[in-house]
């Protein structure tokens, strides 16, 4: 979408947010690259060069933009919707695989030798995976320079640097500040020595926080997950050690107070809050898609901004879809704090009620089933999900391959086409997952509708959750609905599909 040079130029000119992230602008007469909607006078076009990441910008020779913050954008939601390999590798990326294994490991998760890895994400991104994770370390470094106090060393070290110098030298060439500098500027990092971190996720607007933050609240596994003083907050399982996070719903971005063990995962905790509120969603763009819907339309155009409520961790959601099935809410809560209370380990949570993290997959096979107070049934289900997550032969990482994922939870016994799609749309975050017979879908208003071109009814989608993107182009029968065309969304909808 870089390259469409006439809609860049007019996103840029009318400083439209919404196409944040989607692509760079750099500026050849100050060498300086932006977000397309930074608050500073446009440039003139002919100065205009657009790159499609952060990386490619930086590797041109740009510096980032001071004003506009370019770093702190939402994503491309590309990267949540797609399951090929260029996608794989930036939830990847975004989860500090490259910092923790180098891009061999990254390449090795996803099965692809390092060269065909780095052609691909050249020839999309503009830049390479070292780059793209230089890029990361970058934003992570000022996130920490501008809002804590912590000393240099120890913020080169939690944003993944293998020395001060790395840091120091990477900092000035992003920023053409040092980082001394970048923290006098910002006049910041005062407050946070208690280890409590303050950031802003930002997303594009409109976002409806009731069913998100309502949905979150109302199934919350209790020591693990709760609502209080209007934030939602759980424990987080991270790389290094343990976390909590506070997210808290405003109207232009969502307040994320973050207390971890370890900061070297800040990185991570930031992208995995991201994905459990789907921050990086194009709204507008689902919302177009869907406002034509006979049945959808009215709840679009009555709650615009809809997010699908995912998951820190799609393990440990799976378990609860399984724990889930068949039962009330409340019910599912119950075994899921149960197991939590006798497995998890805890947590010290000096803010509130939390007092267990979820309980790890390895931990989870070494129970005997007969203890759980579940069906026989079920208890079988739960068995033999656990011991797939734990051995890996069942992958639901950020990276894996969605359709592997599907059928090796498919096999599992007592795993029906609920479970499997249910974890396909929240834990996998695959925008074809669709959940036909949920009770919500069949309950919200027993709707159907008539294809317009072959005239088959089919039973419509949910209405509690928007799981609906990719999968609402099509119907049943295999016809598009004349106005789900995407010939009539509007760019950026859906490009490169
Ligand atoms: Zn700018």
């Amino acid at each position: 979408m870089h390259e469409d040079i006439e809609r860049c130029v007019r996103a840029v000119q009318s400083k439209d947010a919404r196409f944040d992230g989607w692509f760079y602008t750099a500026v050849v007469t100050t060498g300086i690259y932006c977000r397309p909607s930074c608050p500073a006078m446009p440039p003139r076009p002919e100065n205009m060069r657009f790159y499609p990441s952060a990386a490619a910008a930086q590797q041109a020779g740009f510096r980032a933009c001071k004003r506009c913050r370019p770093d702190a954008t939402p994503g491309s939601p590309l990267w949540n919707e797609r399951a090929d390999l260029v996608a794989r590798a930036m939830r990847l990326i975004a989860d500090g695989v490259i910092d923790a294994g180098g891009v061999p490991g990254l390449a090795a998760r996803l099965g692809y030798s390092v060269r065909q890895l780095e052609r691909q994400l050249v020839a999309e991104l503009g830049a390479g995976p070292l780059a793209l994770a230089r890029a990361q370390r970058a934003q992570t470094a000022r996130l920490l320079i501008e809002t804590t106090a912590l000393p240099m060393a120890d913020v080169a070290f939690a944003a993944g640097f293998a020395s001060i110098r790395a840091f120091n030298d990477t900092v000035r060439g992003v920023f053409a500040l040092s980082p001394t500098e970048l923290r006098k500027r910002a006049n910041g990092g005062l407050a946070a020595m208690s280890g409590m971190l303050s950031l802003r996720l930002p997303f594009r607007l409109p976002l409806c926080p009731d069913n998100l933050f309502g949905h979150l609240a109302a199934t919350a596994v209790p020591g693990v997950e709760e609502w209080r003083d209007g934030a939602y907050r759980r424990t987080l399982r991270l790389p290094h050690g343990q976390g909590i996070v506070a997210l808290r719903p405003g109207p232009e971005h969502i307040g994320c107070q973050l207390a971890l063990a370890d900061l070297r995962d800040l990185a991570i905790a930031i992208s995995r809050c991201r994905r459990l509120l789907d921050l990086d969603a194009d709204p507008v763009a689902v919302g177009e898609l869907l406002g034509g819907d006979p049945v959808l339309g009215p709840l679009v155009a009555k709650a615009p901004g809809r997010r699908v409520p995912r998951t820190v961790d799609a393990a440990e959601f799976a378990v609860r879809a399984v724990l889930g099935q068949q039962v009330s809410t409340s019910a599912a809560r119950t075994h899921a704090g149960r197991l939590a209370a006798a497995h998890g380990e805890p947590a010290d949570d000096p803010a509130g009620g939390l007092t267990r993290l979820f309980p790890g997959m390895a931990a989870l096979a070494g129970v005997d089933p007969a203890t759980l107070a579940l069906p026989a049934g079920r208890r079988a289900s739960f068995a033999a999900l656990v011991a797939a997550l734990a051995s890996g032969s069942v992958d639901l990482g950020v990276g894996s391959d969605w359709a592997q994922a599907r059928a090796g939870l498919a096999a599992l016994p007592g795993l029906g086409a609920w479970t499997v799609e249910t974890i396909a749309m929240r834990g996998l975050g695959d925008p074809d997952a669709f959940v036909p017979n949920d009770l919500g879908v069949r309950g919200g208003h027993g709707a159907r509708t008539r294809c317009s071109t072959c005239g088959q009814t089919a039973s419509m989608r949910s209405t509690g959750f928007l799981p609906v993107r990719r999968e609402s182009r099509e119907l049943p029968c295999g016809h598009v609905p004349k106005h789900q065309n995407l010939r009539n969304a509007s760019w950026p909808a859906r490009s490169g599909r």
